[in-house]
C-alpha cells in the first residue's frame, strides 16, 4: 500500500530544518506523497525551493506544495505581502490555494479580516482553476455562506476542507459543492465517535487523509510531535470503520490525493 500526506507543513519553522529527514522516514513508511502547505510568509516563501530540493533527493515520492495565507496570519498583512502571495500562488508549481479558511476559536485575526482574506483565496482558486485547502474551526456557517458562489459550483476541482472536524451535514454540504474532506489525526481520538461516524460516511471518491504535521499525532504516536510518516495511522483508522478492503482504500485514497493536487497516480515523479 502506498498513502499520501494531503497536509503538512514541512516549510514551516519547526519541521523545515529536518525535512529531508522527515521525508526519507515518510518514504520508509510507503508515504509516496506529500503536499506541503503553506501558512505565512515565512512557508510561503521557503515551500517552492523546499518542493524542489525534497523533489531531487526523494524522486520516488510525490511531492507538491499549496501557496496561502492562514487565518490566523491575515491580520495586519499589508499590499506588499498580499502582492508577494499574489505573486507565488500564481506560480504553476503552486498545486493549490491555501491554507486558507476562517478560525473564530483562537480569533488570532479579527474575523471582518479572515473573511476578506479567505473570499481573496476563493477567487485566486476560481480564477486559476487550482483547488481551496481550507480551514475551518468554529466558523462553518461563514465558512459554507463565503464558498457557495456560482464560480465554486463551476469548478471542476474547489478543493479540500483539510482537518476535518465537523458535523455530517456540514460534510453534506461541502459534498454538494464538490469538495473533498480529509481527516487528520483527530479522527483516532479515543472521544472522536461522531467525527468517525462522519469518516464512515463520505463517499470513498472523496476522501483524504492528512497529518496536519507538526500538530495533531494520531494514537498510537499522541503527544510526540507528528510528521508524514504517521499518516498511515490515520488510514488504520478509517480502514477499522469503513467497508472497503484495505489495499482497495488505500489505493482510492491515493488516486483520490493525486486528482486534487492535478498528478498523474501512475507516473513517478
Ligand atoms: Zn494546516
Amino acid at each position: 500500500m502506498r498513502f499520501f500526506d494531503t497536509h503538512c507543513h514541512l516549510a514551516g519553522e519547526e519541521l523545515l530544518p529536518t525535512s529531508e529527514e522527515l521525508a526519507s522516514r515518510a518514504e520508509a513508511a510507503s508515504v509516496r506523497g506529500l503536499a506541503i502547505i503553506s501558512a505565512d510568509l515565512a512557508s510561503l516563501r521557503a515551500a517552492p525551493t523546499l518542493s524542489r530540493q525534497l523533489r531531487a533527493s526523494h524522486p520516488a515520492q510525490r511531492i507538491v506544495y499549496s501557496a496561502g495565507l492562514h487565518p490566523h496570519e491575515v491580520e495586519p498583512l499589508g499590499p506588499e505581502a498580499w502582492a508577494e502571495w499574489e505573486r507565488l500562488v500564481r506560480e504553476p508549481d503552486a498545486v493549490a490555494v491555501g491554507e486558507t479558511g476562517l478560525d473564530y476559536y483562537y480569533d488570532h485575526s479579527d474575523r471582518a479580516s479572515q473573511r476578506a482574506a479567505f473570499d481573496r483565496h476563493i477567487e485566486m482558486a476560481c480564477e486559476l482553476a487550482k483547488p481551496l485547502v481550507i480551514h475551518c474551526r468554529n466558523a462553518a456557517d461563514d465558512v459554507l455562506s463565503l464558498l457557495d458562489r456560482p464560480a465554486i459550483r463551476r469548478h471542476p476541482n474547489p478543493g479540500i476542507l483539510h482537518c476535518f472536524t465537523e458535523n455530517a451535514e456540514v460534510a453534506d454540504r461541502l459534498l454538494d459543492l464538490g469538495f473533498h474532506i480529509s481527516f487528520s489525526g483527530i479522527v483516532s481520538f479515543r472521544n472522536a465517535e461522531d467525527l468517525r461516524a462522519v469518516a464512515k460516511r463520505v463517499p470513498s471518491e472523496r476522501l483524504l487523509i492528512e497529518t496536519d504535521s507538526p500538530w495533531l499525532a494520531p494514537i498510537p504516536h499522541r503527544g510526540k510531535r507528528n510528521e508524514p510518516a504517521f499518516v498511515p495511522a490515520v488510514f488504520e483508522v478509517l480502514r477499522g470503520i469503513r467497508d472497503e478492503a484495505p489495499e482497495a482504500l488505500a489505493e482510492i485514497l491515493w488516486r483520490n490525493s493525486c486528482r486534487v493536487f492535478g498528478l498523474d497516480p501512475e507516473v513517478s515523479a
